[in-house]
């Protein structure tokens, strides 16, 4: 190994604990990073002087994690986790390591980590690198491998399983035989693992390059059945026409393809949740062909029990959740443009291209083939054309408001709300109608019907 590129700002922090006559150490990812020669994004560092004393050592500390032994450090733009020397101790609620005792020497604090790629330490700011458990190597062979035997590691905290499969996604590892081989057993005790650790386990997955990875090995050890059944379950669904795929597959392709084109993680969740809906409402016509009617309103009801078990935030469920229930519109060249804009109001404005992602990630999954460069260009064409004419599309376009009504006797209070919204239909089937006085006209007629 020549020397590794160690970033001046890590050795500045180093001359810091050199200055208290204390060791520092990058571990964790960081590490894995340095002989990937990938640049790490984040810092895990890890010390023999106390959480107290690291906070005495910088300006900017916050006591993040203090009661575990960890602080995290703002400098110079970068924030570092720092965490004492620790020993094992058991998760036994799934939640929170029992209690934390501090160790003497990084030899020990690695000996509780997860993984072999894992428990590497490289003392700050020139080395050596201390590894203990043929990390290195294991890294150089692309292995996941537990630290010791995996079903005591498993046993000791529920997510690892998770966490080895999320890295297969995210790094392209294999996960070694006798480390998956230990995941089934320890099932029992991921299911009390807490469901946000475990969502930030699936963003992790999710964000991945290849999610896919992830999720065949968690349906191969029985993750998948366990946290995600509703996914678990689409395997063998077959589907009809053009589909090469049984649903499982589908949405793992349409998954993998969001991932390929960067899409946001909102898209990624929605092409792997799209069709969920389709083993529930699965049904055989009088002809022997299998169908589906209305799965898309299943699978928008079933994304949102799932992101809700794992404590997503409300606003990003429902982003998810909408995309996944407008996921099956059918543009013909035959539309109106009343009827664009009708889809531009139901989808918003603002959420139409990751909507369109969207199907193009379910259209490549369908045989598992790229759609060609003109794909829904005609009717982004259109929906642009649309967005062109000018601006019909919610109350606050119309030319007239609720003041002017009142000005021609309209009472304020609902029918007065009926009116507003029957104005806003006439102008969405006809723009050229939304001047004050043609609407004026229109909502005295409309007034008329409501005065006896
Ligand atoms: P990334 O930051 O890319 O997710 P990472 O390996 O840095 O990967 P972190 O979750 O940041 O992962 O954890 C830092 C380190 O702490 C890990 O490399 C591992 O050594 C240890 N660690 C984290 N979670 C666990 C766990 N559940 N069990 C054992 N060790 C863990
Ligand atoms: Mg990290």
């Amino acid at each position: 190994m020549g020397n590794p590129f160690i970033h001046p700002i890590l050795k500045e922090v180093a001359a810091v604990f050199r200055g208290r006559g204390k060791k520092v150490y990058l571990v964790g990812g960081a590490v894995r990073d340095l002989f990937r020669h990938h640049r790490a994004q984040d810092w895990d560092l890890a010390t023999d002087a106390l959480p107290e004393e690291v906070m005495t050592m910088f300006r900017r500390v916050i006591p993040t994690g203090i009661s575990h032994g960890t602080v995290t450090v703002h400098y110079k733009g970068r924030s570092l986790e720092i965490t004492t020397f620790r020993t094992e101790s058991a998760y036994t609620d799934g939640r929170h390591p029992d209690q934390v005792r501090y160790a003497a020497a990084i030899e020990e604090d690695l000996s509780r980590r997860d993984f072999t790629m894992n428990a590497l330490a490289f003392a700050l700011p020139q080395g050596p690198l201390v590894d203990p458990f043929g990390g290195r190597e294991d890294i150089k062979n692309r292995i996941i491998r537990c630290v010791g035997s995996g079903e005591e590691r498993f046993r000791e905290d529920g997510l690892r399983p998770l966490r080895a499969v999320r890295f297969a996604a995210q790094l392209g590892f294999e996960v070694e035989p006798l480390t998956l081989a230990a995941i089934p057993g320890a099932l029992g005790i991921t299911a009390r693992v807490a469901p946000e650790r475990i969502r930030d386990e699936l963003d992790k997955i999710i964000a991945s390059g290849e999610p896919s990875i992830a999720f065949l090995l968690m349906e191969k050890t029985g993750l998948l059945e366990l946290l995600l059944p509703e996914l678990g379950c689409c395997r063998g669904i077959l589907q009809k026409g053009f589909h090469r795929f049984d649903v499982l597959d589908h949405s793992l392709l349409a998954c993998d393809y969001s991932a390929r084109k960067k899409a946001p993680a909102q898209v990624r969740l929605a092409s792997l949740f799209h069709d969920i809906g389709k083993p529930p409402t699965r049904k055989m016509d009088e002809s022997g062909i299998w169908t589906f009617y209305h799965h898309d309103r299943e699978s928008a009801l079933l994304t949102r029990n799932i992101l809700r078990r794992f404590r997503y935030p409300h606003a990003f469920i429902e982003e998810v959740v909408h995309l996944v229930a407008e996921h099956m519109f059918f543009y013909e060249e035959s539309w109106s443009d009343a009827a664009v804009r009708r889809f531009i109001i139901r989808v918003g404005e603002d959420k139409i291209r990751d909507l369109l992602e969207v199907r193009r990630a379910d259209t490549y999954a369908t045989a598992g083939i790229e759609p060609g460069g003109d794909f829904l260009v005609p009717f982004i064409n259109r929906i642009d054309g649309v967005l062109a004419q000018g601006r019909a599309f919610t109350l606050k376009d119309l030319a007239v408001s609720g003041k002017d009504l009142q000005d021609i006797g309209v009472k304020p209070g609902p029918h007065m709300g009926i009116i507003l919204r029957e104005l806003l239909e006439t102008v969405i089937d006809d723009p050229e109608l939304n001047n004050r006085e043609r609407l004026l006209e229109i909502a005295k007629n409309i007034n008329r019907r409501y005065t006896p």
